[in-house]
């Protein structure tokens, strides 16, 4: 089983990704929870360079190169061999991210940016996308430093905003949009009623 979390800047991903671990270990199932982008050895050199400020500008087309090559690597050398050895897997951030930010919040071609996302990741579709919507002037306000892309101005992250709630909207099967100000605790038990079914598959 292959659960993504998505949602902009500030939104408790890496917090719920946690929790949703958590719960899956006390159930018994083993988890690999990893995250985008930057969780393998060409991944965290990506990362640095797409989310240094110190870069500067990158032409679009190369940012999402990287990114998809992050992916390209994530998938091939972690994400698939968990799936393998039958482990559910909780990836903080996946390619609706590469589709929000790069196919919306860039000025790129939506359905260029999906093929080189589907090429890169072969792909592989999450069972479940959970998306913890929040509006970008409350989750922005949560950082002091800035990377690269947090940088962007509140326009960038709205139009990413509007995409994840877009996708989800189009394909609610496969989606879970949760307001990323309700508690904790209250988002938590929400995910794991929804993950609670696929496990039994
Ligand atoms: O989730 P995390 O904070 O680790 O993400 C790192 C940064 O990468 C965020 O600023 C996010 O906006 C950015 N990002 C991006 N395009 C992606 C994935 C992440 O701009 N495809």
């Amino acid at each position: 089983v292959f659960v993504c979390f998505e949602g902009g800047e500030g939104a408790g991903k890496s917090t719920q990704s946690r929790l949703l671990r958590e719960w899956l270990e006390a159930e018994g199932y083993t988890v690999l929870l990893t995250f985008e982008p930057g969780d393998t050895e060409v991944g965290r050199k990506v990362r640095q360079i797409v989310l240094d400020p110190a870069t500067g500008d990158l032409a679009h087309r190369t940012e999402a190169l990287l990114y998809a090559a992050d992916k390209a690597e994530h998938v091939e050398t972690v994400v698939r061999p968990a799936l393998d050895r039958r482990e559910v897997v909780v990836t903080d951030r996946y390619v609706d991210s590469a589709l929000a930010y790069q196919g919306a919040g860039r000025d790129l071609a939506f359905d260029d940016v999906v093929w080189v996302n589907r090429w890169a990741t072969a792909d592989l579709r999450p069972h479940l996308t959970v998306v913890l919507d929040l509006e970008p002037e409350h989750g922005l306000g949560r950082f002091d430093e800035r990377d690269r892309i947090e940088g962007e101005s509140v326009e960038f992250h709205q139009r990413v905003r509007a995409k994840f709630l877009e996708m989800a909207g189009a394909d609610p099967d496969h989606y879970l949009v949760l307001d990323a100000r309700a508690p904790v605790a209250e988002i938590a038990d929400a995910v794991r009623a929804r993950v609670a079914p696929l496990l039994e598959r």
